[in-house]
């Protein structure tokens, strides 16, 4: 496990991958946020993320983002930092993730939009999201179905707490890269059909082993854990 020090090269050598993907795709490197995916990190270290500069955080549950809020809350001493949900998020705890998050790129379907809306409309405000797309067709993975996206995208966008503002997808995992890249080709030109890239301006794709494909198939956000924390303990 890095210490902190180490996350802060961590996350410096993160960046210049990205800035190098991006020269290597000719497309400037501001164009690309690096959000940090902390599941299974302990508070500490993900405010010693923050404290490197990280401005972007994704949790995949529900449990772990109110397990660690107060003390993350405590340790970021009043740095600005936002909070995004990355997992499946179940329909029964879409009121304890409005707590944290200001975006949910994990919407999967019309329900779950539908629920968020609700709520939204009670609470008085709005959310932005992300439709998170199964670009690569494995049944472990989550997301709409391609040949579905651009419906559930225009259908979720009809919702007015909802601001959708691009979509996301967990890649192929393969020692193709090609395959890879084809997935998040697949996202980028789902976005192209959905609407043009000022209306849906986010494509949330990449992580630590294959940010470069992503970048250079026009990723605007690549979501990074193992490369700037390690890699993650193996569940038992
Ligand atoms: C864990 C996770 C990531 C980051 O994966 P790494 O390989 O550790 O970079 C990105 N996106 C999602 C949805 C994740 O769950």
């Amino acid at each position: 496990m890095p210490a902190d020090a180490d996350i802060r090269a961590n996350l410096a050598a993160v960046r210049e991958r990205v800035h190098a993907a991006c020269v290597a795709a000719g497309r400037a490197s501001d164009e690309v946020e690096v959000l940090l995916a902390t599941k299974t990190q302990p508070a500490g270290r993900i405010a010693a993320a923050v404290a490197a500069g990280a401005r972007l955080i994704g949790e995949n549950r529900v449990q772990e983002l109110a397990a660690k809020d107060t003390e993350l809350t405590a340790l970021v001493d009043g740095l600005p930092y936002e909070r995004h949900f990355i997992g499946h998020l179940q329909s029964n705890k879409v009121n304890q993730v409005l707590r944290y998050v200001s975006c949910v790129q994990s919407v999967d379907g019309v329900e779950l939009a539908d629920r968020l809306q609700r709520r939204l409309e009670t609470l008085d405000r709005t959310l932005d999201v992300l439709v998170q797309v199964n670009t690569s067709g494995e049944a472990s993975k989550s997301g709409v179905a391609p040949d579905e996206a651009v419906a559930v995208v225009r259908e979720v966008a009809e919702r007015d707490r909802l601001r959708v503002r691009g979509l996301m997808t967990v890649g192929l995992q393969s020692p193709d890269e090609a395959a890879v890249r084809a997935s998040y080709r697949a996202l980028r030109e789902l976005r192209d059909r959905a609407a043009d890239a000022a209306a849906l301006p986010v494509l949330s794709m990449g992580m630590s082993g294959d940010l470069e494909a992503a970048v250079a198939e026009g990723a605007t956000m690549v979501r990074v854990g193992s490369a700037v924390f390690g890699p993650r303990p193996q569940p038992a």
